[in-house]
């Protein structure tokens, strides 16, 4: 293509809200073979709302009642008021809106465990808060499994016959199961180590995502999906949005590696992210390409940026690029 004939494609994406940031892009971009999309805020709008709540330790331990709701969101809205994660926003809106909770109170201590969760010292009685997942809330002692001291503790605070308790927590396990199926995401919370509940929260997928994929996968380019969240859930997403390859939990600072892993196999690699923690794996890509209503630091790290957010804008780019270089068969 003469650099004439690639001014005037950058222009046409230009107008049609498709930021290429050069004729080099717009090159590879006929090449890609795999694309990885980012979950939360590419593949669903990234504004979740808690959508199941469930309340069942109490603190103190022997009182046998559960701790009241206000208060178990008025502690988790605190250490979340701090943190900048969207499922964060999605607690604290509910702990607002639902729970008749009117202020918070910023934590003593906050700490922000990336891919894990918070946890956060709460005024005014240094109470240790933990809310996150699993498998984070489990590599910290806090057991889920019913035979332990812990767990045992609890159950014998909440039930009189042991039977029934382990059929509880059973039945607790089987709904966290089932909402994660559901496409939930769903984060334990733990008081001065004690599990007390869990809240789980949902993501709406962008309208156009399956749309999306489909074409994608008839362009005969592979899709993959790349998430910290846990595999249960992120299956349950990937298979709404017909993505049949995932990686789940997976650390931010492992994303870029996900990325040259889909290189080596000899692909072009294409990501498609909003987060900062997709950054690198957006400079790493062959195509980083960043989502408009991102975060500044991707839209900065991307080679394409997707200005109206819309997915199927990544087929027009790859369009364009083949009308350009005139790769049309
Ligand atoms: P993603 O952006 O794909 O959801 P993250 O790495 O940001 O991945 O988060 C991974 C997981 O870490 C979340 O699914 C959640 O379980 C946990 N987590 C992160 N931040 C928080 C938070 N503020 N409160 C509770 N859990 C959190
Ligand atoms: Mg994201």
């Amino acid at each position: 293509a003469t650099p004439t004939a690639v001014m005037v494609g950058t222009g046409i994406g230009a107008q049609n809200g498709i930021l290429i940031k050069g004729g080099s892009h717009l090159e590879t971009a006929h090449k890609i073979s795999a694309i990885i999309f980012d979950k939360t805020g590419t593949l669903t709008t990234g504004k979740p709302i808690v959508s199941n709540v469930n309340i069942f330790g109490n603190l103190g331990g022997n009182s046998g009642s559960k701790m009241n709701r206000k208060t178990f969101f008025q502690m988790v809205a605190s250490a979340e008021a701090a943190s900048e994660h969207p499922l964060a926003g999605a607690i604290v809106n509910y702990a607002f809106e639902v729970c008749d909770v009117q202020s918070t109170t910023p934590p003593v201590e906050f700490e922000s465990i990336t891919g894990s969760g918070i946890r956060a010292t709460l005024a005014p009685n240094n109470i240790e808060i933990m809310i996150g997942n699993l498998k984070w809330i489990k590599s910290e002692g806090i057991s889920y499994d019913a035979s332990s001291p812990d767990r045992s503790a609890y159950l014998a605070n909440n039930d009189s016959d042991g039977d029934e308790s382990a059929a509880s927590l059973a039945h607790i396990e089987d709904q966290v199961r089932r909402l994660e199926s559901d496409g939930n995401t769903v984060v334990y919370v733990v008081i001065d180590r004690q599990l007390m509940g869990y809240i789980a929260i949902s993501d709406q997928l962008k309208p156009e995502a399956h749309a999306t994929i489909t074409e994608l996968s008839n362009m005969g380019i592979c899709t993959w999906m790349v998430t910290g969240d846990n595999p249960r859930t992120a299956n349950a997403i990937a298979q709404q949005v017909g993505i049949s390859q995932v990686f789940a939990e997976v650390l931010p600072s492992n994303k870029s590696k996900k990325v040259m892993e889909l290189k080596k196999m000899g692909h072009i690699v294409a990501m498609i992210g909003d987060g900062i923690n997709d950054s690198p794996a957006l400079a790493e890509a062959d195509v980083g390409i960043a989502i408009g209503a991102g975060t500044d630091i991707a839209i900065e790290a991307a080679d394409i940026v997707l200005v109206k957010s819309d997915l199927r804008d990544v087929i027009t780019a790859i369009s364009l690029s083949k009308t350009t270089f005139n790769r049309i068969r």
